[in-house]
């Protein structure tokens, strides 16, 4: 049976930290290299961006359908995908904000990339119901992946400057090896 394959797309596909950076009207690069380097593995350091993290993911932009259409892939993303697409069946597992725009902007995402009749995503906040013996999580949050892992499902973490694996300098062959390993077992 070929394996089930979970992909957050914040922090993992698409750059929303960047994106949501931007929108607060700070420059994403210097904002992002300063978090690694001042608060490596905080989910959202205060003392850079000077305001709660409420009032920085609430953003009136953030809010907007555009806003999550118009998120960038990253580099990695097509690697990512073709890796995962040979080793299982791939499912974007991704949670809606408190925003209607956001759901529809990542639909708008999906379908210009895989087309109108692409229907393997997930829109939910309760990643953990997914989980079971020969389904796997890849996500950025361990508060994701470990509620994943408790009820028997294998959460794997994406590295990224926001988690304990901030150390790693490619992602990719990272969250592979783990994959291998895992579905090795
Ligand atoms: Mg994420």
């Amino acid at each position: 049976m070929s394996a089930e394959i979970y992909l957050d797309m914040d922090g993992v596909c698409v750059d929303f930290m960047g994106a949501a950076i931007k929108a607060n009207g700070f420059p994403p690069d210097e904002s992002l290299a300063r978090w690694l380097e001042e608060h490596p593995g905080s989910l959202f350091p205060e003392a850079i961006f000077e305001r709660s993290p409420m009032a920085f993911f609430t953003h009136e932009y953030i809010q907007t359908e555009e806003f999550w259409a118009n998120l960038t892939p990253f580099d990695w993303f097509d690697d990512l995908y073709a890796e995962l697409n040979r080793l299982g069946h791939v499912v974007f597992l991704t949670a809606p904000t408190g925003s209607p725009g956001c759901v529809s902007g990542k639909h708008h995402w999906l379908i210009e990339r895989f087309g109108t009749d692409f229907h393997d995503f997930i829109f939910t906040r309760h990643k953990n119901r997914l989980a079971h013996n020969n389904a796997y999580l890849i996500d950025d949050m361990a508060f994701n992946t470990e509620p994943f892992s408790e009820r028997d499902g294998h959460g794997i973490l994406f590295p990224q400057i926001w988690n304990e694996l901030n150390h790693v300098d490619n992602p990719v062959p990272h969250v592979i090896t783990e994959l291998e390993k895992k579905l090795a077992r």
